[in-house]
C-alpha cells in the first residue's frame, strides 16, 4: 500500500493521533476488515469486504504565468517561482498515490512577463510567440490537469483574449457564478460545475467507477475590477449561493463527492452578499467535501491561519473539512487526501488530511530549492522562455539615473514621480479643449513594488542605462487602463486617508523600536497624489478598515493638505488621473465606486508609459516634493526593512541607521523621523551592467 501522508510516521505515532492518524486509523480499520474477511471465509470472499478507496486532490493557484523558475524583471533565475518546479512535486505526489486528480484555482494568464509577451503576440499576429496554443495552456496540458477555475486576473486583458486563449486548455473549466451575456441575454460559456468519471482502485486493488463532481467559482469583484472590459457582457453573482445551487444538482446527477474549487481567500466569518473572499463559508455548504481555494496569495494550512475559527491547521480542516490554498506563482502544491467508503450506491469521506508542499525550504537562514525543475516541462516551455526573454530585453529609451521604489514608503520617490509626470502629460493632451480643461488636475500613483511580505526581490529596480520593456512592467506591473475620476475637496481627503493604512500607528509613548509598515496592506495602496502637497501622522489611529468603512471618526492622519499654497477647500473640484482599477472601486476607496470617473481610455498605463519613453528617448525620473511624514519626538524609533544587498541607498539617508540583519535577506534599520525630508539627496548606483 502505498503511504497516503507525505511522510513516512511510525505507526503508534499515527495511532496516537498525529497529522494523518485519523486518516490511518480509518485505513487501518478498513485492511483489517478485509484481512478478517479473508482468513475466515477464503480471498474468494474479497468483493464482500466494505469498499474503501484513496483519492488524492492535487491543487495550484495563482500562477500567474510564472512557468519558468524565472525572474524576467531581474534577468536571472529565481528557484522560489515557477510551474516547472511545482510539477516536481505533481510528479511524487503522483508516484505516492495513483488515485488522483490535478486542479487549478485560476489566476492564470496575467501577471508576469511571459503573459504579456503571449498577450502582445497575439494582439500582433493572433499567435502567443510560439504557436497558436497559449504556453501555460501547453504546460497544463502537459500536465494533464483535470479542471480548472477562472480567476479575476483572467479578465485584465479584455473578453476576447481570454475567449480565444480558453480554447487551447485540453481540461474543462468551471465557475458556477459566472454568467456571459450576449445583448443581455444569459448564454453557454464556462461551466457552472462537472462531474469527472474517473477509474480508480480500491485498497484492494479492484477498479470503481469514482465520480467527482467539481464546482468553479470566481470573485464578483471582476465586475468592479474590470468594469469597463464586463459590463453588459458578463454577470457575476455572489460565490457560496451559487455553489449551493449546484450541490443538489451534481448530487443528483450522481456526484459521489464534492470538491469547490474557488478563487477565493479565507475572509470574515460573518456571511455578506457578494464577498470576495468566502473561503470559511464553502466549508458549512452541506454535501461539499473538500475546498480548494486560492487569490489571496497565502497558504493554507499554514500559521496564517492560527485565528481562523474552527480550523485545524494538523488536519488541514475548517468545519471539519479539508481546504487547501497553494500560495502563488508555483511556491506550492495543494494535497487533499480523502479516504472514501461506499455507502449504499455511492462512495462518501470518512477521513481528510490536507497540507500544501512548498518547492522552497529555510536553511541556515537562507532560502533553499527542495526540488528542481521538471527536465521534460522546461523543455516545452523554453521556446516561449526564450521569447520572453528577447522581449523583455526589448530596449525603448534610456536613464541616466537608477530608478527604484526602496525607500519609496518612506517619503517622496523618483519611480513615482516619473509615473506621475508621464500621465500627467497624457491627460494634459487628452483634456485639451473639453469642457473640463480648467479644472485643477491631479495624478495618482503608487509604488506597486515596495516589499512586503513579497520580500526582497519585491522592488522596481531599473537602470542606470538602457530602459528595457521588462523594466516599465517592474514599474507599473499590472495591466491597468487609465481613468480620470472628479471628485471634491472634502473626497479627496478621504482618499489620502484610506492610502495611510500602509503604515502602523506609531506608540509615542514607547522608546522601543516599533514597525512603521503595516505589512498586511498592499504598498500599491500608499497613493501619492501629485499637484498638492500634505503631511501624514502616523501617530495618529487609522481612519478607515480595509472594506472602506470609518472605524475611527474622530481619526485624521491627513495635514495640511495645500493646493497652489493654499489650503484645500471642502467643496473645490479636482480631477485626478488615476487607473481603471482603482476608479472602479479596487481596495474600497471611499467615495470611488466608479460614479465619479468623467473619462477612461483603453490602452495600458504600460503602453502610454512604453511610449512617452520611446518619445522622448532620455528618462529623467525625479522625486516631486508632494509628501512628508509629520515629525516624531527625536526618542521614537521606527523601523524599515530594506534588502541587506542594499547598504549603499541605506546608509546615504541620513535618517537611517542599521539596527540588525534579518533571516530573510532585509536588513532593519531605525529611521529617524524627527526631522525631515532628508538632507541630502538620494545617490545613483554606480554605472554596472546589468
Ligand atoms: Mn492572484
Ligand atoms: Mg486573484
Amino acid at each position: 500500500m502505498k503511504p497516503i501522508c507525505q511522510t513516512q510516521v511510525p505507526m503508534h505515532r499515527l495511532l496516537n493521533g498525529s497529522a494523518c492518524g485519523q486518516l490511518a486509523r480509518s485505513l487501518i480499520a478498513v485492511l483489517a476488515w478485509a484481512q478478517i474477511f479473508a482468513v475466515i471465509n477464503g480471498p474468494l470472499a474479497a468483493r464482500d469486504v466494505p469498499v474503501s478507496l484513496q483519492l488524492r486532490i492535487l491543487a495550484t493557484t495563482d500562477i500567474h504565468s510564472n512557468l519558468m523558475d524565472y525572474d524576467y524583471y531581474r534577468d536571472q533565475p529565481d528557484i522560489g517561482v515557477g510551474l516547472v518546479r511545482t510539477a516536481s512535486l505533481i510528479k511524487s505526489a503522483r508516484a505516492q498515490q495513483p488515485n488522483n486528480i490535478l486542479l487549478d484555482a485560476g489566476d492564470l494568464l496575467q501577471g508576469a512577463p511571459l503573459a504579456d509577451m503571449a498577450q502582445h503576440r497575439w494582439m500582433t499576429d493572433g499567435g502567443y510567440g510560439i504557436g497558436a496554443i497559449h504556453p501555460d495552456y501547453l504546460a497544463m496540458n502537459r500536465l494533464n490537469y483535470d479542471a480548472a477555475t477562472i480567476g479575476n486576473h483572467e479578465f485584465n486583458y479584455g473578453l476576447p483574449y481570454l475567449e480565444a486563449t480558453l480554447k487551447g486548455a485540453r481540461f474543462p473549466y468551471v465557475s458556477a457564478n459566472l454568467v456571459r451575456l450576449d445583448r443581455g441575454r444569459p448564454r453557454n460559456w464556462i461551466s457552472p460545475a462537472i462531474i469527472l468519471k474517473r477509474r480508480f482502485r480500491d485498497i484492494l486493488g479492484r477498479p470503481h467507477l469514482l465520480q467527482i463532481g467539481i464546482i468553479g467559482a470566481t470573485p464578483p469583484q471582476i465586475m468592479t475590477w474590470d468594469k469597463d472590459k464586463l459590463t453588459g457582457k458578463i454577470d457575476a453573482r455572489d460565490i457560496t449561493v451559487s455553489v449551493r445551487e449546484n450541490v443538489g444538482r451534481l448530487k443528483s446527477e450522481g456526484a459521489d463527492i464534492i470538491i469547490v474549487l474557488a478563487h477565493t481567500g479565507i475572509g470574515p466569518t460573518q456571511t455578506r452578499p457578494m464577498e470576495e473572499n468566502v473561503g470559511y463559508q464553502l466549508t458549512k455548504i452541506r454535501g461539499v467535501d473538500a475546498v480548494v481555494l486560492g487569490h489571496s496569495h497565502q497558504v493554507f494550512p499554514s500559521d496564517s491561519y492560527v485565528s481562523v475559527p474552527d480550523a485545524d491547521l494538523e488536519q488541514g480542516t475548517i468545519n471539519g473539512k479539508p481546504v487547501v490554498m497553494a500560495g502563488y506563482f508555483g511556491s506550492h502544491l495543494g494535497v487533499i487526501d480523502l479516504v472514501l467508503k461506499r455507502i449504499g450506491k455511492r462512495f462518501g469521506v470518512v477521513a481528510s488530511h490536507a497540507e500544501a508542499r512548498s518547492i522552497t525550504k529555510i536553511a541556515d537562514g537562507k532560502r533553499v530549492a527542495i526540488v528542481d525543475a521538471d527536465p521534460a516541462l522546461s523543455k516545452i516551455i523554453e521556446p516561449s522562455h526564450k521569447a520572453t526573454i528577447a522581449y523583455a530585453k526589448t530596449p525603448i529609451a534610456r536613464t541616466d539615473s537608477r530608478i527604484h521604489t526602496y525607500l519609496a514608503l518612506l517619503g517622496d520617490n523618483h519611480a513615482v514621480g516619473l509615473v506621475h509626470d508621464i500621465l500627467r502629460s497624457y491627460a494634459s493632451q487628452k483634456l485639451r479643449g473639453t469642457n473640463l480643461e480648467g479644472i485643477p488636475l491631479l495624478i495618482a500613483a503608487s509604488a506597486f513594488k515596495a516589499g512586503g511580505r513579497y520580500g526582497v526581490t519585491n522592488y522596481t529596480d531599473i537602470g542606470p542605462g538602457p530602459i528595457q520593456v521588462r523594466n516599465v512592467i517592474d514599474l507599473y506591473l499590472y495591466p491597468n487602463t487609465f481613468s480620470i475620476v472628479k471628485v471634491t475637496g472634502a473626497e479627496l481627503r478621504e482618499w489620502l486617508e484610506m492610502t495611510t493604512r500602509v503604515f502602523e500607528q506609531v506608540d509615542v509613548s514607547k522608546s522601543d523600536p516599533q514597525p512603521l509598515i503595516d505589512l498586511r496592506v498592499p504598498a500599491y495602496n500608499l497613493d501619492v497624489i501629485d499637484g498638492i502637497t500634505y503631511t501624514i501622522d502616523v501617530t495618529q489611529p487609522v481612519r478607515y478598515d480595509r472594506n472602506g468603512k470609518i472605524i475611527r471618526s474622530d481619526a485624521h492622519r491627513i495635514r495640511d493638505v495645500l493646493h497652489d499654497g493654499h489650503p484645500v477647500g471642502d467643496d473645490e473640484v479636482f480631477l485626478v488621473g488615476t487607473n481603471n482599477y482603482r476608479a472602479e472601486g479596487g481596495d474600497n476607496f471611499p467615495g470611488l465606486d466608479g460614479s465619479h470617473t468623467v473619462f477612461s481610455w483603453p490602452e495600458t498605463i504600460q503602453d502610454i508609459i512604453s511610449r512617452d519613453m520611446q518619445a522622448k528617448g532620455d528618462v529623467h525620473a525625479r522625486p516631486h516634493q508632494i509628501w512628508q511624514f509629520a515629525p516624531l519626538d527625536a526618542g521614537v524609533h521606527v523601523t524599515f526593512d530594506i534588502p541587506s544587498h542594499e547598504t549603499a541607498i541605506a546608509s546615504a539617508d541620513p535618517r537611517l541607521e542599521k539596527d540588525v540583519e534579518l533571516a530573510n535577506g532585509m536588513t532593519r534599520y531605525r529611521v529617524n523621523l524627527s526631522r525631515n525630508p532628508p538632507e541630502k539627496p538620494l545617490p545613483d548606483r554606480p554605472a554596472q551592467d546589468r
